[in-house]
């Protein structure tokens, strides 16, 4: 199986698109491409020809640049069968437990609804990558525009088995807010305090804070921590229903 080669592209405020380039047969993704021209602009740089646009889902700064990148490529559209109607220019609807070989690297699909209902997940195990939209983010997850609390939790549960060093490839620089956010949910972490102090020097000096890896935010991200003893006492849920948890940390940070 081969490894890819990820070059981040940051892109309008704050979005993160990716190339994924698999070296033995020359093919080329690019992962949410939410305006076309920086896509063009690294290819040229690179050299790699694309040859495919991965979407994890619907929404305009994940897909803005499908329709002229497929026009000025030919490359081809994969995207979420669930959202089929949704996806400018699909090519291959994929979901839940399909295989998708990008070249010779191969991606497992998860169905992860909640912030979209029809948005997914690519794993590309052999490269430790996992690609997840507006799922998850670094010390975050996405707001639930489409879906309700339980189908988040279900969803981030899915990516429970990856290993711990798989790196998060989330499309958004959203670390530093939701850092804040998670330290007034959870100010007795010391993994959470010591990370916010990372990426406040990293913030500072503009360098992203993306990927970050699976075993950092099961550390770290509050919305995979609706369990932690320290989230529970300071929202005075000791003992309730995860699902209430996780609910009442998603609605607190809508409002923060
Ligand atoms: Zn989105
Ligand atoms: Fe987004």
């Amino acid at each position: 199986m081969s490894k890819l080669e990820i070059k981040q592209i940051p892109v309008l405020n704050d979005n993160y698109v990716y190339l994924a380039h698999c070296p033995e047969s020359d093919a080329t993704a690019v992962v949410d491409p939410a305006v076309a021209g920086p896509v063009l602009d690294t290819l040229d740089k690179t050299g790699w020809k694309l040859t495919h646009i991965l979407n994890t889902h619907h929404h305009n700064d994940h897909t803005g640049g499908n329709l002229e990148l497929k026009k000025a490529t030919g490359c081809t559209i994969v995207g979420p069968r669930a959202d089929r109607d949704r996806i400018p220019g699909i090519d291959i609807e994929v979901g839940d437990g399909d295989t998708y070989k990008l070249g010779n690297a191969e991606a497992k699909v998860f169905d992860v609804p909640g912030h979209t209902r029809g948005h997914i997940a690519y794993w590309f195990e052999g490269s430790d990558a996992l690609f997840c939209g507006d799922t998850l983010f670094v010390m975050g997850c996405g707001r639930l525009f489409e879906g309700t609390p339980a189908q988040m939790v279900n969803s981030l549960s899915k990516f429970d088995d990856l290993p711990g060093e798989t790196k998060v490839y989330c499309a958004h620089e959203y670390t530093q807010s939701n850092g804040r956010f998670a330290l007034t949910v959870e100010p007795h972490n010391d993994d959470l305090i010591d990370l916010m102090k990372d990426v406040d020097a990293k913030r500072e000096k503009g360098i992203p804070t993306v990927p970050s890896t699976l075993a950092q935010e099961r550390k770290t991200n509050p919305f995979l921590r609706p369990s932690s003893d320290d989230i529970q006492t300071t929202l005075g849920m000791k003992g309730a229903d995860i699902v209430d948890v996780f609910a009442e940390v998603r609605r607190r940070k809508d409002n923060f």
